[in-house]
């Protein structure tokens, strides 16, 4: 049913404070030599010695500086343990210091003087004893199970133990009795000790605790002023021991037990003291043995030394559990941060650290069964009861004081015998453990001794299998080797070659580079080109504009010369005209002429018919005949007019052909010279064309050329690093059966030596390549913004041309109508002039005969009215002359 908790072995947990400067301290202006880190957890002392400052640093499990208030330390480092304390574990509490540094503060607190605090409330000064007692009541009144709690609190001072509980109500002498009286240490039976008749106080709530530490505090301040600074020199230890009633599933009561050690022990100075004048100590009554033993132990179980002086006194008797036992130990070393106690602590930081080495097996108290425990105490009753009765009755032994001390004294040394014989017993069954555990591991040794034999043993086989594959191995290796040799040959070749291929490539790169800067010329060479281009259009715009000047030129004097040409039509029709008039003038003149020879023809007829009557007839037709000649002449001289007008009409007309013709021609020659520089434009522009379109094909071949450089480069990289990848693969696995390492070695580093070759001559390729690329798509681009340029002017030149030749095309119509319109008018002149020529004609006829007319009815008349002569002569002169004048009114309108 019981449970062991055995638990690995644990560190004695050592906690540092050092408490802040007193009034006194303050006052002297001692300089302060401790300095501590709480989140290090470091303690710096320094020191000056021989003029030199040396500082010394401890660490600890835990520091609480000046600053550190109680609840801090309680807080920080006693919770846990007395949680411990309420699993079940015994836990022990110590105080070691110098008189003065707080141990008494740390422990027990100043509780006392701030009894007053809030209700459930702890004064801030309350040490750890008040606190774990807080503390536990709280956590079982929280846990609601049946406990009892009962304290014990004793006092060790000259190996004397003093209950500081036990009841003051009996009579002064009997305390001084009690006093006196030192309580006895007894061997518990269970491996513990006990005082025996110390006073177990039960405690049902945590205020009482105060009252108890009062009672205990008095007594040992009487006691300090009885016994002059005792308590320097005495140890205090507070017992808190817990019970807590746990219940079984199966209904069985169980008792946890839990102890709480809390012992403030004796300043730490008194142990050198004691130390240095041992001798004279154990005659001063063992001033401080307990101390100096605690040391020993420390020391003894810190050097693992076999037999550990637990005996040695009181002290650490009572404690001897919580020195390398089962307990839980916890030392709170205190320290002043006044130079004044450097020595001392020195000598404290030095102690505590040692006992940090110390080395626990805490375990849990086997849980009591409650029936036992009720047995156990019922035989306890019973003792008491016998011891009672005894007393009572005084039935029992009485022997004589001096033997009784004499027995005592014996028991007492065969108690400690016995005791020393268990403590030997004690260190010899651990010796028999420790032998028994080396023998064991010797004897796991031997058997894996043995195991390790057999593996050899095997190994062994396993060799020398092994060294016989090897020997053929190594002939194989030799074979190989030689093969290997012949692959590196090979190798070197294929070096060699891959080095041919380098220069190879090279070369190309090389040609690449002599192609770029071919390119580069070519590309200074459109440029040329171009200028050139740039140089013949100028002179193509000049010769043009030269051109059209003269043009211009023959145009003005074209139209001056059709000026001349007009001016002469304008000349030659006035003549034509004034020629006309003359001979109109010279018609009137005749008509004239003819009137007045008709009048003295008729005057002559006159005279003849007077006279000649019978020569009328005769004379009548000489007169028609003359007429008729008269008319006659008059015919001749108008056809004679008619053909020099009509010759005038077919020169000016032909004249007018000429000069059509002429400007025919002269438009024809400049539309073909026109058409001539259009076509050389045309010529020219296409040239160019055909020269940009060679410049993009150039261009495209070159990229072709780069292009399929380049691909045949990465080609030929990929195919040389294929191939070689391929034979070095087929090589490697080759030689991997062999001589793995060596040559995978040796192809790894070939392999990233090809590697970075290719990569860089690829690098450079596609570099080169990329180059190409730009400077080709950049000469594109040029070259297309030329040909834009170009064809843009070539487009603008036709235009010109085209606007030049309809403009000159359409001055040209425009002469051909007026030249039409003049020659029409020419046309139509000549009509009218025929028209004319056509009435006189007719007129001339009409004339004629009625003249014949007149000429025979005048015969006629002549013969048949002789008498009507006379006044028909007078009416046919006035008739003729009325003709005539018409006639010349005809030809004055007419002309
Ligand atoms: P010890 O028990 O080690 O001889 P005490 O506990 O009697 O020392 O302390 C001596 C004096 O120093 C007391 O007056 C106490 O109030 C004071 N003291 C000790 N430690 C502290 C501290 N950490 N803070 C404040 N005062 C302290
Ligand atoms: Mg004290």
């Amino acid at each position: 049913m019981s449970r062991v908790d055995k638990e690995k072995s644990v560190n004695v947990q050592v906690l540092l404070r050092c408490r802040p400067f007193s009034d006194d301290e303050l006052r002297s202006n001692a300089p302060q030599v401790v300095t501590c880190n709480d989140y290090q957890r470091e303690v710096a002392v320094t020191q000056t010695i021989a003029g030199k400052q040396i500082d010394r640093v401890f660490t600890f499990d835990k520091v609480f500086g000046p600053t550190a208030r109680q609840r801090d330390l309680y807080d920080q480092a006693i919770i846990p343990i007395v949680n411990e304390v309420l699993e079940g574990f015994n836990c022990t509490i110590f105080a070691y210091g110098q008189t003065g540094t707080g141990k008494t503060y740390t422990m027990e607190g100043e509780c006392r003087r701030a009894k007053s605090g809030p209700e459930g409330q702890l004064p801030s000064d309350a040490g750890v004893i008040p606190r774990a007692v807080k503390q536990i009541f709280d956590t079982l009144e929280r846990q609601n199970t049946e406990y009892s709690v009962k304290v014990t609190f004793l006092e060790l001072y000259n190996e004397e133990i003093t209950d500081l509980l036990a009841p003051e109500e009996i009579s002064k002498v009997a305390l001084e009795e009690r006093q006196k009286k030192p309580l006895p240490l007894m061997e518990d039976g269970k491996g513990g000790v006990l005082v025996r008749g110390l006073e177990e106080e039960i405690v049902t709530n945590c205020s009482e605790i105060f009252s108890l530490l009062e009672r205990g505090s008095a007594k040992r301040r009487t006691a300090e002023t009885l016994l002059n600074k005792q308590s320097s020199r005495s140890h205090s230890l507070f017992s808190i021991t817990i019970h807590i009633k746990e219940a079984t599933p199966e209904g069985e009561e169980l008792i946890k037990c839990g102890k709480l050690n809390l012992v403030d022990l004796a300043g730490s100075e008194n142990i050198c003291r004691s130390g240095a004048r041992e001798g004279r100590a154990r005659e001063a009554g063992e001033i401080n043995k307990s101390l100096l033993t605690l040391g020993r132990v420390i020391t003894a179980l810190v050097e693992h030394l076999g037999h550990v002086p637990y005996r040695d006194s009181k002290l650490t008797r009572l404690l001897r559990d919580s020195l390398g036992g089962r307990t839980k130990t916890c030392i709170i070393a205190t320290v002043s941060p006044s130079v004044h106690c450097l020595e001392e602590t020195l000598s404290t930081l030095d102690y505590a650290h040692r006992a940090k080495s110390i080395k626990n097996r805490p375990e849990v108290n086997q849980k009591m069964m409650k029936s036992t425990l009720i047995k156990d105490l019922y035989g306890e009753i019973d003792r008491l009861k016998a011891e009672v009765y005894a007393a009572r009755e005084k039935v029992g032994v009485y022997i004589p004081k001096d033997r009784y001390q004499m027995e005592e004294n014996e028991r007492k040394a065969m108690a400690d015998q016995i005791e020393q014989m268990t403590a030997s017993l004690e260190t010899n069954q651990k010796q028999i453990t420790d032998l028994q555990e080396k023998y064991d591991s010797e004897l796991q040794h031997s058997a894996d001794l043995s195991k390790k034999l057999e593996a050899t043993e095997k190994c062994l086989d396993h060799t020398s299998n092994l060294l016989s594959t090897t020997k053929e191995d190594l002939k194989q290796a030799h074979y190989n080797l030689k093969e290997k040799e012949f692959i590196i040959s090979e190798q070197k070749k294929a070096e060699n070659a891959l080095a041919h291929q380098a220069c190879v490539l090279r070369s190309e790169l090389e040609k690449s580079s002599r192609d770029n800067a071919s390119l580069h010329s070519k590309i200074a060479r459109g440029d040329k080109l171009s200028a050139a281009n740039r140089s013949v259009v100028n002179s193509f715009q000049a010769d043009l504009a030269s051109k059209l000047d003269i043009l211009s030129s023959t145009l003005t004097a074209s139209i001056d010369q059709q000026n001349k040409h007009l001016k002469a039509v304008e000349v030659l029709c006035q003549s034509c005209v004034d020629s006309h008039d003359t001979a109109t003038l010279e018609i009137k003149k005749k008509i004239l002429a003819s009137k007045s020879l008709y009048m003295s023809h008729m005057e002559a007829f006159q005279n003849i018919v007077l006279l000649h009557k019978a020569n009328t007839n005769s004379t009548l037709e000489d007169v028609s005949s003359l007429s008729a000649a008269s008319c006659c002449s008059l015919d001749q001289l108008l056809a004679c007019v008619e053909g020099e007008a009509l010759k005038i009409f077919t020169d000016i007309q032909s004249l007018l052909a000429d000069h059509r013709s002429e400007l025919a021609h002269f438009t024809k020659e400049l539309r073909d010279s026109f058409c001539i520089s259009l076509d050389r434009t045309k010529d020219m522009s296409s040239f160019i064309l055909g020269l940009f379109e060679k410049y993009t094909e150039e261009t495209s071949k070159l990229q072709n050329h780069s292009n399929h450089t380049h691909e045949a480069q990465v080609k030929s990289l990929e195919e040389f690093q294929k191939a070689y990848e391929e034979q070095s693969k087929s090589e490697e696995q080759r030689l991997l059966a062999d001589i793995t390492s060596l040559v995978s070695k040796h192809i790894v580093r070939q392999r990233e030596l090809v590697d970075v070759r290719l990569n860089s001559l690829g690098d450079a390729a596609r570099g080169n390549k990329t180059f190409l690329d730009e400077h080709t798509s950049a000469m594109e681009g040029v070259t297309k913004d030329a040909k834009r340029k170009w064809e843009m002017f070539a487009e603008q030149a036709e235009n010109d041309c085209k606007v030049g030749s309809s403009f000159s095309s359409a001055k040209h119509c425009r002469m051909e109508t007026i030249m039409q319109e003049c020659a029409c008018t020419v046309d139509s002149a000549a009509q009218q002039w025929k028209k004319s020529h056509a009435a006189v004609n007719d007129l001339c006829t009409k004339q004629v005969a009625e003249v014949e007319v007149l000429v025979r009815g005048a015969i006629e008349n002549n013969e048949q009215h002789e008498a009507e002569i006379a006044s028909s002569r007078a009416l046919a002169e006035e008739q003729a002359s009325n003709s005539s004048k018409e006639i010349l009114q005809d030809i004055d309108s007419n002309f």
